[in-house]
């Protein structure tokens, strides 16, 4: 039987290693895996690593790294575990491994980058264990998560669904605008509220939903009605996305022209009685909402309010895309809906997608701006 030694020995001349050296020129392509214990990582570890810890290599790497050419590089304290760890990985079929000899302790000898953010407590990783277990989250898309701030416009149909899974996900701060009361007829559809909270401003009745759900979120409520007045004042507040949800064409134009402007991206969503819209305005990468509709239509051609009939779960189904919109934005992973108009008919269950262009005469981002301060539209509802 061989000591520890002589078996350590023996993998080693098995799997490659690297120096910290040729390491860190491998930061761009390869995935680096950290495979110490929770503690070490807490205290520090190589910028944009996924945490494994050696005991759950083999039970999570499929679920972490399906592709089994992927370029990895594997550490540990000092370079130890990480060639056991690669020797495992070898022989579940990743053929593209390499062990950090000296490990983390030689990486910080050799003064290169380290990540000492302060991980997510025990709570924390509980709370979000799902997804800490898919990499595209992973810990630090969850840190990430935590530090975001989204700005809700509304806290009806579009806003409920939206803020609900947004404080779930665990996106740290949540601006909510809305000059509402709970009524009796919201209540069809716009779950954040309950019976217990008809008559309270709904941005306070939202705030106590969220707050129960998840004492990670920090809701700023804004009960008024977003103008010209106050829509620079609000977005000044610093907000990574704005999740559209207003049912009103004036505050639709305010948003789309102030976040041209603040350079935020918007997901926007409408719903009218089976149908429902998602899209993604991003400043600088596809088109706004003036490249499709450059002025509001006349009033007299748009639907009342009281029209307005809706499906109560449609607003469900688009607020949640709109916040799996949102999130990827927050996260910055996968193909966002910009430039897409994705389309949805309740009764036929069908989704369409439409390309949209952005438009070069467009009135607010396109070469020669016509619009260049807010315009209070006269209020009435929309589609
Ligand atoms: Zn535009």
């Amino acid at each position: 039987m061989p000591g520890y030694r002589e078996l350590l020995s023996q993998v080693k001349a098995e799997i490659e290693e690297i120096n910290a050296l040729e390491a860190r020129d491998r930061l761009d392509d390869a995935l680096f895996l950290d495979v110490r214990e929770q503690d070490e990582w807490d205290e520090g570890h190589i910028p944009g690593a996924v945490f494994v810890p050696r005991g759950n290599l083999e039970s999570r790497i499929e679920g972490l790294v399906p592709d089994r050419d992927r370029a990895l590089v594997v550490y540990c304290a000092a370079g130890a575990r990480s060639a056991f760890a690669a020797k495992s990985l070898g022989d579940l079929g990743y053929g593209n491994v390499v062990s950090l000899a000296g490990g983390y302790t030689d990486w910080k000898r050799n003064g290169f980058p380290v990540d000492l953010s302060k991980g997510l407590t025990s709570e924390q990783r509980s709370r979000y264990s799902r997804h800490l277990l898919i990499p595209e989250v992973g810990e630090e898309g969850q840190a990430r998560l935590l530090k975001s701030r989204v700005l809700l416009i509304g806290a009806g149909g579009l806003g409920s669904p939206a803020s609900l899974y947004l404080a779930a996900a665990g996106v740290g701060t949540l601006g909510i605008v809305d000059a509402d009361v709970v009524d009796e007829s919201n209540l069809q559809r716009q779950i954040v509220h309950s019976t217990d909270t008809l008559g309270t401003p709904k941005v306070e009745s939202a705030k106590a939903t969220i707050e129960a759900l998840n004492r990670d979120v920090k809701v700023i409520p804004y009960q008024e009605r977003l103008t010209s007045e106050n829509v620079d004042r609000i977005l000044a507040d610093g907000w990574d996305v704005i999740v559209d949800g207003a049912d009103n064409f004036p505050t639709r134009y305010l948003v789309n022209d102030a976040s041209v402007w603040h350079d935020i991206p918007v997901v926007h969503g409408s719903i009218y009685r089976f149908e429902g819209q998602v899209t993604v305005f991003k400043p600088g990468d596809g088109p706004c909402y003036r490249c499709l509709y450059p002025a509001p239509p006349p009033p007299e051609l748009a639907p009342s309010c009281a029209e307005g009939g809706v499906l109560g779960v449609l607003p469900g189904i688009v607020g949640t895309l709109q916040t799996n919109e949102a999130l990827k934005l927050a996260l910055d992973v996968g193909d966002p809906l910009v430039g897409r108009l994705l389309l949805f008919d309740a009764l036929a269950t069908d989704f369409t997608e439409v390309h949209l262009k952005k438009n070069p005469d467009c009135p607010v981002c396109g070469e020669h701006p016509t619009i260049t301060d807010y315009i209070d539209y006269v209020e009435f509802c929309t589609r």
